[in-house]
């Protein structure tokens, strides 16, 4: 946030300044240092998509307003997405909403949802966009710390369970998770979903990640539990399965009387957006599994090659099982402020990270911890690593 434009920003606002993406992209091209800080791919996805879009363009198909739930090939293929991969089936004419990215998708569905003073239980560290939202909504947030154990950071179920009171209106959920990389377990799961069924909370689960899942983790969607269909609002994207951050497309599949309250708010924030891209996202959902496996092998190498490299640089390294992000422990190079660090990184060794803290109320416990993102060409992340090497151990 720019010191001229604090005087204006309303109280609920006042405390998110500039998104910390933002702020250490410009750090990347002010000091050329190699971004390993904003998640976007450096390649776009498959050409034979580019193309799709493309012929959208020139055939005319949504370069007009689109429908308001977004267009009938792209809800179709969404809940066609759905029901292969996880056997769930939504109506798309009733359960299907199109949205500008996650990012809308979690904005309506936080404004449609929440009365001022609702309490809104958040998976600490969380995606800067949910506390804002929050606040934008009137709502106040709960934040659950995630705590390493064992490699990785891990829900506590009874600190989740302590965190309901009368007020929570909404257990907001992400996995596989931004930044830790963890991919909750079906036993994590299960009793959020019993949690939620207990004290009928209303779920929003941010799955972007969902198809960036490695090793023996498996993504499993929240709606699939018992009782979770009817109080569920389930957020993807094309941004990241298919590398088209900027196209700016995602939805939602929920059932009807919650897909029609996300809509009364999504129609006043963009009404309808990225028309041509719609076109060409449907036929990506429907790409043969040979494209998401490849995409999935692609990454799972680039997590190896970044995460090794950062532990031979000295970092304490939480291997993730999902997402493109490693969150790194900063303090074995005798460092303590992720900030701090951070801010000095592009300088020291040419790298930009983001300091995990950003992601937290609770801004103690994330200061030691740093985010690595890994879906850069191989040579990038080769030359990260080998100017990583570089900082005093
Ligand atoms: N949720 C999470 C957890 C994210 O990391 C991101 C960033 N890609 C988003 C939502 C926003 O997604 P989109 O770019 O589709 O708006
Ligand atoms: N989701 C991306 C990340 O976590 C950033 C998206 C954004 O810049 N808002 O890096």
């Amino acid at each position: 946030m720019t010191s001229s434009a604090r005087p204006f920003l309303n109280r609920r606002l006042a405390e998110f300044g500039t998104t910390i993406f933002a702020e250490m992209s410009a750090l990347a091209v002010r000091t050329g240092a190699i971004n390993l800080g904003q998640g976007f791919p450096d390649t776009d996805g498959p050409e034979e998509i580019r193309e799709a879009a493309v012929r959208a363009l020139r055939d005319g198909l949504g370069n007009q307003y689109p429908p308001g739930p977004g267009i009938p090939e792209l809800r179709t293929a969404v809940a066609a997405h759905q029901q292969r991969r996880y056997g769930l089936s939504y109506d798309p004419d009733t359960e299907v909403l199109v949205t500008a990215g996650a990012t809308e998708a979690i904005a309506a569905a936080l404004l449609a949802l929440l009365e001022p003073g609702d309490e809104v239980i958040a998976l600490e560290p969380y995606y800067d966009s949910y506390a804002a939202c929050i606040a934008m909504a009137g709502g106040t947030r709960v934040p659950v710390t995630l705590r390493p154990h064992d490699g990785a950071f891990r829900l506590d179920l009874d600190e989740l369970r302590a965190a309901v009171t009368d007020r929570t209106r909404l257990l907001l959920v992400n996995t596989p998770h931004n930044p830790t990389g963890t991919v909750l377990t079906r036993e994590e799961l299960t009793a959020i979903a019993e949690l939620a069924v207990e004290r009928d909370l209303l779920v929003v689960t941010d799955e972007v990640y969902e198809h960036l899942v490695f090793d023996a983790a498996e993504h499993l969607p929240l709606a699939g539990f018992p009782g979770m269909r009817e109080r569920t609002v389930t957020i993807g994207s094309a941004g990241k399965t298919f590398s088209f951050t900027g196209w700016k497309v995602g939805w939602i599949t929920a059932p009807p009387g919650l897909v029609t309250a996300v809509r009364s708010a999504k129609q006043f924030l963009t009404y309808v957006s990225a028309g041509p891209f719609q076109y060409a996202v449907a036929e990506a959902l429907s790409l043969p599994d040979s494209y998401f496996d490849a995409l999935r092998a692609d990454l799972l190498a680039k997590r190896d090659l970044l995460a090794s490299g950062l532990a031979e640089a000295g970092f304490e390294v939480f291997r993730p099982a999902g997402t493109y992000f490693v969150t790194t422990d900063i303090r074995p190079l005798g460092e303590s402020d992720g900030f701090a660090f951070c801010r000095a990184l592009p300088e020291r060794a040419g790298v930009v990270a983001i300091p995990n803290a950003v992601f937290y109320d609770h801004r103690e416990a994330g200061a030691p911890f740093v985010r690595f993102a890994f879906c850069k060409r191989t040579e990038v992340l080769e030359e990260a690593v080998r100017r990583l090497k570089s900082l005093p151990v």
